[in-house]
Formats: C-alpha cells, sequence, structure tokens
C-alpha cells in the first residue's frame, strides 16, 4: 500500500517501545496513549500500527481500520470517565494544525469545550 512521507515519525518509536509513552490501550491494529502535552484534562491519541500519514491519504480499504480507531476512542473516553462528553479530532495537513506525520485521532474531555474551535 502506496502513502505519501513513508519517513517513520516519532510515533513510530512509541509503538516500537523505543521511546516511552504513557500507553493506555494496544491491540493488533492500534494503540493509545497520553498527549505529552495536554490541552485538556484528558487528552489521548488513538493511532494505527501501520503509519498512514494523514486522513487525507487514507484509501478506500483502510475503512475498517478507521472504524476501528473511533470506536476504540470511544471505548476508551467511556473507560476515562467522559461521560458527559468530549471532543473527537483529527488535524490534517498544514492548514489542519497537523504536526506529526501519522494519522492520530485526539480525544479530548474533561472540561467545557468550546466551538468553533478556532
Ligand atoms: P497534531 O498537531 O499532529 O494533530 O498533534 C500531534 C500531537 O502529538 C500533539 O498534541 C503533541 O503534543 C503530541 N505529541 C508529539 N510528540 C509526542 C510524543 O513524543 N509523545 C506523546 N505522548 N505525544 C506527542
Amino acid at each position: 500500500k502506496k502513502y505519501g512521507r513513508p519517513e517513520p515519525t516519532i510515533f513510530s518509536k512509541i509503538i516500537d517501545k523505543t521511546i516511552p509513552a504513557a500507553i493506555i490501550y494496544e491491540d493488533d491494529k492500534c494503540l493509545a496513549f497520553r498527549d505529552v502535552n495536554p490541552q485538556a484534562p484528558v487528552h489521548f491519541l488513538v493511532i494505527p500500527r501501520i503509519p498512514i500519514p494523514r486522513i487525507s491519504e487514507a484509501h478506500d480499504d483502510d475503512a475498517s481500520l478507521l472504524g476501528h480507531l473511533l470506536i476504540v476512542a470511544k471505548n476508551i473516553a467511556k473507560k476515562e470517565g467522559l461521560g458527559e462528553g468530549y471532543r473527537v479530532v483529527i488535524n490534517d495537513g498544514k492548514n489542519g494544525a497537523q504536526s506529526v506525520y501519522h494519522l492520530h485521532i485526539h480525544v479530548l474531555g474533561g472540561r467545557q469545550m468550546k466551538w468553533p474551535p478556532g
């Protein structure tokens, strides 16, 4: 499967466990860990093991993997006590303010979020 930007990112090292992260969930397709610079009382990332650089480069046959990431995100949110609600974000590319080019779903909660985000 061909994706652009095949260079490994810092998230590959988290997957390989060559750098530490506060991992809160793992399975054969994905893992989740706490964001090192949290923007809410609860802020974690869900990432696929395969290095899809960004959501805009996902393929039609990634659909089940992408669905899995969302189901994992909502299951962890429940475990983290986010019953009052939370925000799920995917930043894509420059205008989306993406900084790490390994697809990741942000889940933010534990405080009142604002909309629009700006
Ligand atoms: P982006 O702007 O690409 O959507 O978000 C990347 C996120 O990854 C940021 O919220 C940033 O704090 C987080 N991040 C970057 N490097 C690391 C790291 O080495 N460990 C962890 N746990 N989070 C990271």
